[in-house]
């Protein structure tokens, strides 16, 4: 009895913290240096997830759809580029290499990749083969992730 409830404690203040930390603070030193970035890709990948499915459902117009889904993409753009410098800043040796990001994102993206060893920085997407010129994680036609098959 005495162990249950000590664990019971433990866990509502493992709780109680983690509620806090995610709603009141403004901010906390995080884990990883990009942990409130990733959070924020996460909450952007989100909202394409739910605009993608919404248009689906017939909620959101063909033009608002694109229109959020590019800004959304284009928050995305920054997001990651700002992930970049802050682990190009973190480590220098690993700034030139494109391994450096993908610790933090812990995806890989077979087709940028590929595309990247073409010399060539075109990205078609798997789903519904519309072609773009530079890597991007949705797809700007079919809104579907970019970044291979893991889903
Ligand atoms: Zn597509």
């Amino acid at each position: 009895m005495i162990v249950a409830s000590s664990i019971a404690v433990v866990v509502i203040v493992l709780l109680y913290v983690l509620l806090i930390r995610h709603s009141d603070l403004p901010y906390v030193e995080p884990v990883s240096p990009v942990a409130h970035l990733d959070e924020r890709k996460a909450a952007i990948f989100e909202n394409i997830r739910d605009s993608n499915f919404e248009f689906l459902m017939g909620k959101l117009s063909a033009e608002d759809y694109q229109q959020t889904k590019n800004d959304l993409q284009k928050e995305l753009a920054s997001v990651n580029a700002e992930i970049e410098s802050v682990l190009a800043a973190l480590s220098p040796s690993d700034a030139g290499q494109s391994g450096a990001r993908r610790k933090a994102t812990t995806k890989t993206e077979p087709v940028a990749l590929a595309a990247a060893a073409n010399g060539n920085s075109a990205v078609v997407c798997p789903h519904c083969n519309a072609t773009f010129a530079r890597p991007m994680r949705f797809c700007g036609e079919c809104g579907k992730p970019l970044e291979g098959e893991a889903q």
